[in-house]
């Protein structure tokens, strides 16, 4: 078995709080093909130059994710 998860985690509640709702907020579910059911658990990581914040969605308890292109860090 072979990992190529370089993930690296980063801290998400060291955003602003207005901005960390923001997230919570504003979600794409797969599973529900619906937006901004919210999420909660959120996880904000790195990985391969993008930054995801994972969470679980408020209403099917899939994982969520959002991508963010940041290019200033
Ligand atoms: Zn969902």
């Amino acid at each position: 078995m072979s990992t190529d998860d370089q993930r690296t985690v980063r801290d998400f509640f060291a955003r602003d709080e207005e901005e960390q709702q923001a997230f919570l907020d504003q979600t794409w579910c797969d599973n529900c093909q619906a937006a901004d059911l919210g999420m909660h658990t959120p996880l904000e990581y790195l990985l391969d130059g993008t930054i995801f914040v994972e969470g679980t969605c408020n209403k099917c308890g899939q994982q969520v994710f959002t991508e963010l292109t940041e290019d200033e860090l």
